[in-house]
C-alpha cells in the first residue's frame, strides 16, 4: 500500500475472503506495523475486519504463535463476522453482502453497492458456480479469480472459459480477471480473452492497477 502510494494509515476496512494464506496472510504482519506505525499513533477512527465465521479465531492463531497482541493497537480494531446473505456496511453509504462459494467450508465472494448505486462483485477464490455469475448480475464491475488457462487439475478453482462463461451469465458492464498461477506468465491473456469474444470489456489485473467505477 505505502509503495502504491495509497492512504494507508486511513484504511476504514478489510474484507477477508477465505483463509488460504495468499487471501490473508498479509494480515498479521499488517496488524504488527500498525502498532508502532507513527502515522497511525493519533488515529481514533476504527479499523473493521470482516471475514467469514472464523476470521476472529483465525487472527488470534496468528496472535498465539507468538504473543503479538496484534488487537492492541492505538485505535480500535473491530473484527465481524459475517454470516453468508446477511447484509452488511462496510462504511456508512458501502452496503456488502457476502456469498459461499466453492472453494473452502468459509470461502466468500462479495457483493458491494455504494451510495451512487455503483456496484461490484469479487469472487474470490472458486470453484464453478452458477450462482457467483447470478451474484454479478448486471454489476459495474465483476472481478473473477481466473487460476488455470485451461484443462484445470482441480475443481476449487476457474479456468478461462469457465471464466468467460460467468462473465457472460452476468452481464457485467466490465470484468476484470485476477489470481493467475505462473502458467500464465508467459501467455498473452487480452489474446486469450480475445478468443471467446467476450460480450464486455475484460481487462487483465496487474499490480497497480486502479479502476474508476
Ligand atoms: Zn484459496
Ligand atoms: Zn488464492
Amino acid at each position: 500500500m505505502a509503495q502504491e502510494g495509497l492512504d494507508w494509515p486511513n484504511l476504514d476496512a478489510i474484507w477477508i475472503s477465505h483463509f488460504h494464506l495468499d487471501h490473508c496472510g498479509g494480515l498479521a504482519p499488517f496488524l504488527a506495523g500498525s502498532k508502532h506505525a507513527a502515522a497511525m499513533k493519533d488515529r481514533a477512527k476504527p479499523l473493521r475486519i470482516f471475514g467469514p465465521v472464523g476470521i476472529r479465531r483465525l487472527i488470534e492463531g496468528f496472535d498465539a504463535a507468538n504473543n503479538y497482541r496484534l488487537l492492541e493497537q492505538p485505535f480500535p480494531v473491530e473484527i465481524l463476522e459475517i454470516e453468508e446473505l446477511e447484509k452488511f456496511e462496510v462504511l456508512p453509504g458501502l452496503e456488502a453482502v457476502a456469498m459461499s462459494t466453492p472453494h473452502t467450508d468459509e470461502s466468500q465472494a462479495i457483493h458491494l453497492s455504494d451510495a451512487d448505486g455503483k456496484t461490484l462483485v469479487y469472487s474470490a477464490d472458486t470453484g464453478f458456480s452458477e450462482a457467483v455469475g447470478a451474484f454479478a448480475n448486471q454489476v459495474d464491475l465483476f472481478i473473477l479469480e481466473c487460476t488455470f488457462i485451461r484443462d484445470k487439475p482441480i475443481e476449487k478453482h476457474l479456468e478461462l472459459a469457465e471464466a468467460i462463461f460467468l462473465i457472460r451469465k452476468a452481464h457485467p458492464k466490465r470484468a476484470m480477471l485476477t489470481h493467475f498461477y505462473p502458467e500464465w506468465d508467459e501467455v498473452n491473456c487480452p489474446e486469450e480473452v480475445a478468443k471467446f469474444e467476450p460480450m464486455c470489456e475484460v481487462i487483465e489485473a496487474i499490480d497497480g492497477l486502479r479502476l474508476n467505477i
